[in-house]
């Protein structure tokens, strides 16, 4: 689906009101989907005590969506949804129950606008600089359509499942490790539906034991889609970190990852310019293969804090490549000391 035939539908939903507020605002919108044939679907979350107003609201939404250029037709969906805030609760009008995870302490997202800018790179070798800091730390591969943590950490194999079926997480240079990838094989190609998007998410978290975790780092899918929804109204994000390039193209992408976030009322707590300069490993000399500072002029820009640089090094991708993060491999290393300088700041504008 087309990014931007979603937020014209998701501009299309906001017209819709429900209770005195719109539908988005209210996080009624669980998922929306638009096939290339302009069918789409649209998911809401209504509480059982509002049944009597399905059928108005389901007229609504058919008639602003359908009136969108490119839908063919509108399918709407209604889940019943306990932990949804019903018109009752008007004191905290953007905040949805979330899951309840006891144990574990902030939730980080990491995020970027496109694909292949190193967000899962950076997510991982991040963690283990958590870890090597002496938090507890829980990595969490949210990246459902291309799980690439397994690979990165040389990890495979089912996790075991509990008596009470909670997924005990694979672990790894201490930390808790869970992935998409480990329940599905690699080769088996994930094609989600909206629904099945929040359920594949929320299962990461819900259905694994977490256990005491000071911080649980979250790879998040590429770009803005239903995932990211999920994300922010169902799981208790501490906030979102956002992995840009320095070229700009990947900066708009990068603003657009923000600005969802911001939607959302997750805290952006930070840029991350990743594959910033070259340093030459045989003279030394640094090149600006990208460009150079162009994430930390667009973080002063949208006052939200620069986290860092982290250099375009061969020795991140080989090792990556080798299931071996650089930071786990070479921890005294140049590549090291920039992970670890970000993981530094990312705990000060944490609190962690
Ligand atoms: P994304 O999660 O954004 O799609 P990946 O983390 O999978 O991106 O990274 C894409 C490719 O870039 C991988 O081959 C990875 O090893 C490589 N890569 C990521 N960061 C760096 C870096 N700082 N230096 C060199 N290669 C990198």
């Amino acid at each position: 689906m087309s990014e931007r035939l979603k937020d014209l539908i998701f501009s299309a939903l906001r017209a819709v009101q429900f209770g005195g507020q719109d539908i988005v605002a209210r996080n009624m919108v669980a998922g929306v989907t638009a096939g290339d044939d302009g069918k789409a679907s649209i998911v809401i979350q209504i509480a059982p005590d509002k049944k009597a107003d399905i059928d108005g609201l389901k007229q609504q939404v058919e008639q602003a969506v359908g009136a969108v250029g490119g839908v063919a037709s509108v399918a709407v969906i209604f889940t019943a949804h306990q932990a949804h805030q019903d018109a009752k609760d008007q004191r905290q009008p953007h905040a949805p129950q979330k899951l309840v995870l006891s144990g574990v302490k902030k939730i980080i997202a990491v995020a970027s606008g496109k694909g292949g800018v190193g967000k899962s790179t950076t997510a991982v070798n991040l963690a283990v600089a958590l870890a090597q800091a002496g938090l507890k730390v829980g990595l969490c591969d949210a990246d459902i359509y291309g799980p690439s943590i397994p690979r990165m950490l040389g990890i495979s194999g089912k996790p075991q499942v509990r008596e009470d079926k909670k997924l005990v997480p694979h672990e790894r240079y201490g930390m808790a490790v869970m992935s998409m990838g480990f329940l599905v094989p690699e080769e088996t190609p994930m094609v989600w539906r909206g629904p099945m998007v929040h359920s594949a998410v929320t299962q990461l978290f819900r259905d694994v034991d977490w256990g005491e975790r000071d911080v649980v780092v979250v790879d998040m899918p590429p770009g803005t889609g239903d995932a990211h929804l999920t994300m922010a109204q169902s799981i208790p994000l501490a906030g979102a970190v956002i992995v840009s390039t320095p070229q700009d193209i990947a900066l708009i992408d990068a603003r657009k990852g923000i600005a969802m976030f911001e939607k959302t009322n997750v805290p952006v707590l930070g840029i991350i310019e990743n594959m910033s300069m070259f340093i030459c490993p045989h003279c030394g000399e640094r090149s600006d293969i990208f460009g150079h500072g162009g994430a930390q002029a667009e973080a002063e820009r949208l006052g939200v804090p620069f986290l860092g640089a982290i250099p375009l090094d061969i020795g991140v991708r080989l090792k990556s490549d080798a299931g071996t993060p650089v930071v786990a491999d070479d921890p005294g290393g140049a590549v090291a000391g920039h992970y670890r300088a970000v993981a530094g700041k990312l705990r000060d504008v944490l609190g962690a």
